[in-house]
């Protein structure tokens, strides 16, 4: 034995032991590089499920997709989408990923535009009365108002475990060419392969997370955004989509809850332009006590005329009023710096709250939230100053906290 081991030490100096620990590493390195996908190792998290056993509810409210031509122009057609959309999965069937969908279609249909708070509340009492049955949810909507649904149901569904996904088309299927069928397609895909606990935007093979996407074109395929955040996945090739799973926002802190909407609150939306009269404002507001909120539309970096007299008497009177002021820019990406300039310093004196890098959807859905559930009809919150503070902070991935720079994400 001694004999042996001598001859061993003989061989094996310290280094090779060195060599041989460094191979193992190398080797379980290469071991789990092959058996998960690369952002999986930075985050230990797949938000890819089986289809098997799954079931989707699709919510079609109306929209341009399932729209026919008449003479009044293109109208929602009861019955024609689902008829189209079953027709062209038959063709599809033998991939074996798109679980099993129902689909509840909404009457009447809508076209957006013509869309109220009432119609988001019906998808929420929709989404909520059905969640236990469901593993995903897809509303299928026209794209004018699609944003501000996105950001209304993101903030309603409380708590949200489930993916949410809302989509649409800028062509109806009835065209021989259209983006219907492709974008209903990756909706089913991620309702059937994920889990992601969010609402999401899926249109053009892009996925966006639904409070942070915005309208872009009125007229291109590639007609929606997400301007101050990354895209949370994209679908290529593959039938199924690639997810940036540290991207994926964790929603489900607590028990899922859906906070209804109070249609009588009131937001107001001032555009800032040169030469605006703000009398206007003082008017409505003087006449109107529904109005809660008020969503300044500055210029820049989240500017106003502060050497105008009149736009600061009209923060008096908003005050006085206790409307909650929000700054959102004008500009498309970017966020609010209101102490780069006097012009955005002397604002937050009037108690102008920075809406950072929030859409305009995004921002007039999240004060219509904020005062459904901290109004003061609430016993329970009769405090101003938590809609305030939450009005600031990040709920649901609207913003980004991390300052100015947060907005500075690289081009689109
Ligand atoms: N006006 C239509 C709507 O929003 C446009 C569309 O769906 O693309 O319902």
């Amino acid at each position: 034995m001694k004999k042996i081991s001598a001859n061993l030490s003989k061989y094996l100096k310290p280094k090779h032991g060195i060599i041989l620990i460094l191979a193992i590493i190398i080797l379980l390195v290469i071991y789990y590089l092959s058996s998960n996908d690369i952002s999986e190792l930075f985050t230990g998290q797949s938000y890819i499920v089986s289809p098997k056993d799954r079931n989707i509810l699709i919510l079609y409210t109306g929209g341009t997709i399932g729209m026919v031509e008449t003479k009044d122009g293109n109208e929602p057609t009861k019955g024609f989408l689902q008829k189209q959309l079953k027709k062209y999965l038959d063709i599809q069937k033998k991939t074996n990923m798109v679980s099993n969908y129902k689909i509840k279609a909404y009457d009447p249909l809508l076209d957006s535009s013509n869309m109220s708070i009432k119609n988001w509340n019906q998808m929420l009492i929709d989404i909520r009365d059905n969640y236990d049955d469901y593993d995903a949810f897809i509303v299928v909507h026209g794209t004018d108002t699609l944003a501000y649904t996105a950001s209304a149901l993101s903030f309603g569904l409380e708590n949200l475990g489930k993916p949410v996904i809302v989509t649409g088309s800028q062509m109806p299927l009835e065209k021989v060419k259209n983006d219907g069928y492709d974008n209903l397609l990756s909706s089913l895909l991620v309702a059937s392969l994920t889990d992601i606990p969010e609402v999401l935007v899926v249109f053009d093979d892009k996925i966006m997370r639904g409070n942070r996407s915005k309208k872009k074109s009125s007229n291109k395929l590639n007609a929606f955004v997400s301007p101050n955040f990354p895209n949370l996945g994209n679908f290529g090739y593959k039938l199924t989509p690639t997810i940036i799973n540290n991207l994926i926002r964790d929603n489900e802190k607590g028990v899922f809850n859906v906070q209804l909407y109070n249609e009588t609150n009131e937001v107001i939306i001032v555009f800032l332009t040169p030469g605006f009269n703000y009398n206007n404002v003082i008017d409505l507001i003087n006449a109107n006590a529904n109005i809660k909120g008020a969503i300044i539309l500055t210029f820049g970096i989240g500017d106003g005329p502060t050497a105008n007299k009149k736009f600061l008497h009209m923060l008096d009177v908003m005050n006085e009023h206790n409307i909650v002021i929000l700054n959102i820019s004008q500009c498309f990406d970017g966020y609010i710096d209101t102490q780069d300039y006097e012009t955005g310093k002397t604002m937050t004196k009037y108690k102008v709250n920075s809406g950072q890098d929030m859409t305009i959807e995004a921002g007039y859905s999240k004060l219509l939230y904020l005062f459904s559930k901290y109004s003061d009809d609430n016993m329970f919150y009769p405090n101003q100053g938590l809609i305030v503070s939450n009005l600031t902070k990040d709920i649901r991935g609207e913003l980004s906290t991390s300052g100015p720079d947060a907005g500075e994400m690289g081009p689109l």
